[in-house]
């Protein structure tokens, strides 16, 4: 339904529409950024590009066909506070349009033609809890809308090591020490396929190539890494 112009102001008064990432109100349509936080978007760029940061981060520990990261994660910037919106508030919608952005730079790229599924990094129940949701499926979702790819779900998260000894670490490196181990679901149904396995962001890679782990043994399988950002170590 089209509503007069008048309308949709004194409609803006009782359900403000603000920018996802600074708070303003003047934005196009139905957007969720505003035309200055869009430019501001720290894009990699890198997509298309064998050897990536991504890539590099790999090396020497699984063997992936591409990765890919579309953001720069800074501190206090941009896209620390749409994820924070996104993961903590619970903006769904956000999440989708950010993984729509992820799905526009897999589109006609070819370092990830022959792309079949879309794998999202599970979430330890206790987080999807709290949280509602799992981060990674919504990122899938937006995905999935530009690119068509369907979206499984075979790989759960069956437990948590330590990697390092943690009597000397600060809380918050300990934190990072944790790494999950996952289990396939139904192995044979992702035999021979190109799965692209995708996260909110990556840091160590430790995860994720717990991740790779866990699928790499299937048979025939080719895998690829794409995260919505990329963070300095
Ligand atoms: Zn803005």
């Amino acid at each position: 339904m089209q509503l007069p112009y008048y309308l949709k102001n004194v409609l803006h008064l009782f359900y403000p529409h603000q920018c996802c990432g600074c708070g303003s109100d003047i934005l196009p349509g139905n957007d969720l950024l505003c035309l200055k936080c869009t430019a501001l978007l720290p894009f990699t760029q890198f997509e298309t590009i064998a050897g990536n940061t991504v890539e590099k981060i790999f090396y020497g520990r699984v063997k992936l066909s591409s990765a890919f990261s579309l953001f720069y994660f800074s501190r206090h910037q941009l896209v620390q506070r749409l994820i924070h919106q996104f993961k903590y508030g619970g903006n769904i919608k956000l999440g989708e349009y950010l993984g729509k952005l992820m799905g526009n730079a897999l589109q006609n790229n070819p370092r990830f033609t022959g792309l079949d599924v879309l794998v999202p990094l599970p979430l330890h129940a206790k987080k999807i809890y709290k949280r509602g949701f799992n981060q990674a499926e919504i990122l899938c979702r937006g995905i999935m809308q530009v690119t068509g790819l369907p979206v499984v779900d075979h790989l759960s998260v069956i437990r948590e090591k330590f990697t390092e000894t943690q009597t000397h670490k600060h809380r918050v490196e300990r934190w990072e020490n944790v790494v999950e181990s996952f289990a396939v679901q139904q192995p044979e149904f992702l035999k021979n396929k190109h799965v692209l396995i995708v996260d909110d962001v990556v840091t160590t890679g430790a995860t994720l190539e717990s991740c790779v782990m866990a699928l790499q043994h299937i048979e025939g399988i080719e895998l690829s890494i794409a995260t919505l950002a990329l963070a300095n170590k």
